[in-house]
């Protein structure tokens, strides 16, 4: 079976086929870093560690691209509220969120992108787009007229409704006054004197969240890539707002074959998220489970379900993993039959929990210490 990979473009699972020949290109959008990393976050980054493992296992040659947003609104709301030095608060968190992850064995990728290394980059893609006409400048802000952007939305689909239902929710643009339609966004900001600037040739600003994974995406990997990856919350806007801008450039698309989207964990029935103060925090589950574990219930739910955690579900996982340590170590006979259900697992949408059982049915040896390797654990 050849590897198939589900699109939410196009809602259902395709061949994959890379652009360019055993290459594969995948930018997956990182964190915020103002606060401690979550079960999500956990989730969704174990997750593409796991298919990068697997495409290089395939023979693939893995370019995999994450970024850390080290300049946002939130960044400096948190900053203001707690008194803190911004640069302080992003060093702090984004040492601690890589440090969550290498506790995880999450070793894709190989390095992060900070944004704001790539001012200059940036600035200058706002520039081109305001040469093409696609963008205009109102109060402190460049926004992108996605008026100018016909497939606007052609990720998600999402009507105008929705999507300003979506806008509204997630307090996304809390300048509607400036901009022509709510769906814009804002590529620039003007800082005043107090807060954070780079002088670029945009003048004196900061840029929004958008421009920064297109820029990123565009200097590192594309304007086209195979894998588009995140949250399933980062569909809309920001999939679509980074597909308006590198589709511009391009002049094509989808600049993405593949958007892959990672399903919500939820607790008690809703979601967790910071605004609910029900968040499940990646240090308090290391300080009882161990990181196989932990990654063993994370593999056990498929990538794009919904799932709620159960604390019985990482005690289980805690035996089972080490029941299959076990039998590694002791066995040194190896069927080797294992081996081909694994690749029909996760040849098919990266099915890990599938894969899980293949493991635990494969009893020892060579082949189920490899697949042992491939899905993370150590
Ligand atoms: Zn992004």
């Amino acid at each position: 079976m050849a590897l198939k990979l589900f699109d939410s473009r196009r809602r259902k699972k395709v061949a994959f086929k890379p652009l360019h020949g055993k290459t594969v290109s995948m930018y997956v959008c990182g964190v915020t870093p103002y606060d401690t990393t979550h079960l999500g976050h956990a989730s969704t980054f174990t997750f593409f560690d796991t298919l990068s493992r697997y495409l290089a296992l395939r023979g693939f040659d893995v370019r995999y691209v994450q970024n850390i947003t080290d300049i946002d609104e939130d960044i400096l709301k948190r900053a203001r509220e707690t008194n803190t030095e911004w640069r302080g608060l992003v060093k702090r968190w984004s040492a601690r969120y890589i440090e969550n992850m290498r506790r995880l064995n999450v070793c894709w990728p190989k390095r992060y992108y900070r944004a704001t290394d790539f001012m200059g980059e940036m600035a200058a893609m706002v520039k081109r787009l305001m040469r093409m006409g696609l963008a205009y400048e109102s109060g402190w802000a460049v926004y992108f007229d996605t008026a100018k952007f016909k497939r606007y939305g052609y990720i998600s689909s999402f009507t105008h409704k929705q999507m300003v239902y979506l806008l509204t929710e997630r307090e996304e643009h809390p300048d509607y006054a400036n901009m022509k339609r709510p769906e814009d966004f804002r590529m620039w900001v003007r800082s005043r004197y107090w807060e954070p600037s780079w002088d670029t040739a945009m003048g004196t600003g900061r840029p929004g969240w958008h421009i920064e994974c297109a820029t990123i995406i565009n200097t590192l990997l594309g304007p086209k890539i195979d894998i588009q990856g995140g949250g399933s919350d980062l569909m809309f806007p920001h999939h679509e707002d980074t597909a308006a801008i590198l589709d511009s450039i391009s002049g094509d698309g989808p600049y993405a074959s593949h958007f892959m989207h990672t399903g919500m964990i939820l607790k008690n029935g809703e979601k967790m998220s910071k605004s609910l103060g029900n968040l499940i925090m990646l240090s308090d589950l290391l300080k009882r489970y161990t990181p196989n574990a932990i990654r063993w219930v994370l593999l056990s739910h498929h990538y794009r379900s919904v799932w709620e955690l159960d604390m019985d579900e990482l005690r289980r996982a805690d035996e089972r993993v080490r029941r299959v340590e076990r039998a590694i170590k002791s066995h040194g006979g190896d069927t080797g039959a294992g081996m081909e259900r694994f690749f029909d697992a996760m040849d098919d949408d990266m099915d890990t929990p599938r894969a899980l059982e293949v493991l635990e049915e494969a009893g020892g040896g060579r082949s189920a210490a490899k697949m042992f390797s491939t899905l993370g654990f150590a």
